[in-house]
């Protein structure tokens, strides 16, 4: 291939995810991350079979299942730890071909950023503005050392949740909104064997999730204005989960308080109407940043990455037509994926009324096995692009 110069405006997951696949796929590429030191702020994560699934396409599968916890069966409990429904994981797995990996963010992170050449990779660089001509795209960016302009054949924007690319081109974009709840999270050192579980209480929920190395990731959620602190959070997430069932209060009381992460959640209530511009595209959470509810917002970003590696294969004069294809393959399953993930959080972690409460909670009792493990594996079962 000639020399196809792809930049990525950010390295999270996705950011770095999507240069890999360019890269496998002949492209050069420059990664511009603001941030002074290239890292994955955040806890742990749990990657599901279509995830799994698309690391194994970035060559990456390996390293991760070496890394993380294929995840043992579990399912959802109420507060008292009576389990609502169980997921029957060898059938899961048997359907799905894979397991589902918990694993920690920085270790998913890490792996990225070790496949791909360290010359690629520019910190301290932000990026400023982007625009797309016929035949290359700009982008503006402040380094360390002042300001600079590259000339690329493809941007992408995978610059997360508060894109600028992302507001930069279509700025009549109302951008993310604040979906109701506040979440706490933490990976602790945790060995005895758990498995990967979700207990509902009425408008709050807590996950917990092995993830390989004697490391557990719990997260817990309840609904709550947007901006709330609290000066001890670790003393916060005891007073909504304290006396919830075991292991909830052994795995608090063996949380150091500055291991624990605050964030509200925010997604995108109006879809974009393209994922493309010219010759710059989006990806990830600058695309569509989702409620955590389905455990794929990581893995849409992966996604995303692989298709965009696939489309992109033909080089840098196939570009526009290459997008056309990223566009429609990938924009209808992640906002798809994005609004289940949304209406899980609605009748899941964020169903509060009494009545409506104790009806779900019924209901899953009675929804047989097999139905249950349809509906879980429904965004799962997702395979790349053949080739
Ligand atoms: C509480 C919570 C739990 C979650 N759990 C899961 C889970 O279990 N499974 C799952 O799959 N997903 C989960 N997610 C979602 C997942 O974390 C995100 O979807 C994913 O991290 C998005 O990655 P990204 O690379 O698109 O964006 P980001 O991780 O936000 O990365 C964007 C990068 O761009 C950089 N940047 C921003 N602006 C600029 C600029 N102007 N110039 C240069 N660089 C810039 C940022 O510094 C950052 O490094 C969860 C999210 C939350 C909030």
């Amino acid at each position: 291939m000639d020399d196809s110069h792809a930049v990525v405006v950010g390295g999270g997951i996705g950011g770095l995810s999507a240069a890999l696949a360019l890269h496998r796929h002949g492209w050069r590429v420059t990664v511009l991350e603001r941030a002074p030191e290239l890292r994955e702020v955040g806890a742990g994560l749990s990657l599901m079979a279509n995830a799994v699934r698309a690391l194994d396409a970035l060559g990456l599968g390996p390293a991760l299942r070496r890394g993380g916890h294929g995840e043992a069966p579990g399912g959802m409990r109420n507060r008292h730890g009576r389990w609502l429904s169980r997921v029957d994981a060898s059938e899961m797995i048997r359907q799905l071909g894979t397991t589902a990996l918990g694993v920690h963010r920085a270790t998913l992170h890490r792996t990225l950023r070790e496949a791909l050449p360290a010359s690629s990779l520019h910190t301290n660089a932000t990026v400023e503005h982007v625009e797309s001509g016929p035949d290359h795209a700009e982008v503006r960016y402040q380094g360390p050392d002042g300001p600079h302009t590259l000339t690329a054949d493809l941007v992408v924007g995978a610059d997360g949740l508060r894109s600028q690319v992302r507001a930069q081109l279509w700025p009549q974009h109302p951008g993310p909104v604040y979906a109701g709840s506040t979440t706490w999270r933490a990976a602790i050192a945790f060995p005895d064997p758990i498995p990967a579980a979700i207990t509902w209480g009425p408008g709050a929920e807590f996950g917990m999730v092995p993830i390989g190395d004697g490391q557990l990731y719990w997260y817990g959620a309840v609904n709550a204005p947007p901006g709330g602190h609290a000066p001890d959070e670790l003393a916060a997430v005891r007073e909504h989960f304290g006396h919830w069932h075991d292991p909830i209060p052994a795995l608090l009381a063996a949380t150091p308080p500055e291991a624990v992460l605050r964030n509200d959640i925010h997604y995108l209530a109006a879809p974009l109407p393209s994922y493309v511009r010219g010759r710059v595209a989006l990806l990830g959470d600058a695309a569509h940043p989702m409620t955590p509810n389905l455990g794929q917002g990581a893995g849409q970003a992966i996604e995303d990455a692989v298709v965009l590696g696939a489309v992109c294969a033909g080089g840098a004069e196939r570009v526009p037509a290459a997008l056309a294809a990223y566009d429609e393959q990938r924009r209808p399953r992640s906002q798809s994926v994005a609004r289940a993930s949304y209406v899980a959080g609605r009748l899941g972690q964020q169903l509060h009324n009494p009545i409506a409460f104790a009806m779900r909670n019924i209901a899953l009792r009675l929804i047989p096995g097999r139905v249950a493990l349809r509906s879980m594996a429904r965004y799962a079962d997702w395979r790349p692009p053949a080739g």
